[in-house]
């Protein structure tokens, strides 16, 4: 029997009108769009289209995340999987929000786009849509992202080109899958571990500081407000910063002190933050601040805002949840 497959629009250039990008469609118009450019996905699945939003994933907040992940978690019964257009620019972001909303997921939901309009020449919308569906199809139970030519671990995934078909990546962790002339499963996705879960809360008190060599160490007490609850600080190679003459250390001991959670990531895609290895990061450690190991910088801020509003009124929980894999964002040997 087919399976039926719940597709969500929420914008981005994939349904964008060529050469025209003051017009917009309706949403009733999207549906028309995409079954006219790609109507073979109807004989891959049975597919339900729902317009949720049609916006730039630029302006996507949490309280969209929530709405989406509502809209997954109350029609779950009825599909067994689900894709969800979206545009590039925030759509690490959006993956790694629905995988710590959605956990102990059981059915795939994949976020795929395009750099191209679906109506254009050498469009790439066509090539992601249907090898997402088709994927859709298959029982990778987690939220992944499908561009190009791989099926990646949504909070794993970084965006690295604003320009190329081949767009996003998982430095940390190998893909999920690979579409060439067959598909290539990895075999190495989420296995549900109990119940699923359903977690619609998010807190927006998170900040993220990029860390450069000649940074003053005093903007850090702009993060004394309350509206900061958690730092991550995007710091240097394995989690260093500059703790020699730059007042560094006693500004995020003052964090600390002050009850915020610092999480240290690092600039680097490749590789993990290890707060043992040098005595930067060893002085970082000894104030307080936490590794982020291998998590993106992204699935970083997203979790942290995942774990403020489930466990804000709980710091230490939240510490412990910070270094614990919650959907497979982290490899815990890391540690
Ligand atoms: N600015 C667009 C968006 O993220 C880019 C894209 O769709 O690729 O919505």
């Amino acid at each position: 029997m087919m399976k039926k497959l719940l597709l969500l629009h929420t914008g981005g250039t994939f349904g964008m009108v060529p050469l025209s990008p003051e017009q917009t469609l309706v949403p009733a118009q999207i549906q028309e769009h995409i079954t006219r450019y790609v109507p073979e996905i109807q004989k891959i699945a049975d597919i339900d289209f729902q317009v949720i939003f049609n916006m730039d994933s630029a302006d996507m907040q949490p309280e969209h995340w929530i709405k989406l992940a509502t809209t997954i978690h109350d029609s779950m019964d009825q599909y067994d999987g689900f894709v969800i257009i979206h545009g590039t620019d925030s759509m690490a972001f959006t993956a790694s929000a629905l995988s710590f909303m959605l956990q102990n997921l059981k059915k795939p939901v994949i976020l795929t786009g395009s750099q191209r309009p679906l109506a254009e020449i050498r469009t790439d919308a066509r090539t992601n849509l249907i090898n997402s569906v088709e994927l859709a199809t298959h029982p990778i139970p987690e939220v992944s992202i499908f561009f190009g030519t791989k099926l990646l671990r949504g909070n794993r995934s970084v965006k690295i080109s604003s320009t190329g078909f081949q767009a996003f990546e998982s430095p940390n962790f190998p893909p999920l899958a690979e579409v060439g002339l067959d598909i290539s499963f990895n075999n190495n996705h989420l296995q549900p571990q109990g119940e699923f879960r359903f977690y619609p809360e998010l807190s927006d008190e998170v900040i993220e500081v990029r860390y450069f060599p000649g940074m003053r160490a005093d903007v850090l007490r702009l993060l004394h407000t309350d509206s900061v609850k958690a730092v991550v600080i995007n710091a240097l190679g394995m989690g260093n910063v500059a703790i020699e003459k730059s007042g560094f250390l006693r500004e995020i001991k003052q964090l600390v002190d002050l009850g915020k959670i610092v999480v240290i990531t690092s600039q680097c895609l490749y590789g993990r933050v290890d707060l043992t290895r040098y005595q930067n990061g060893k002085r970082l450690a000894e104030v307080g601040a936490i590794s982020a190991g291998d998590m993106t910088t992204e699935a970083t801020i997203v979790k942290l805002m995942h774990l403020l509003g489930v466990y804000g009124d709980n710091p230490e929980k939240i510490e412990e949840k910070v270094s614990t894999p919650l959907a497979g964002e982290l490899s815990i040997a890391e540690f």
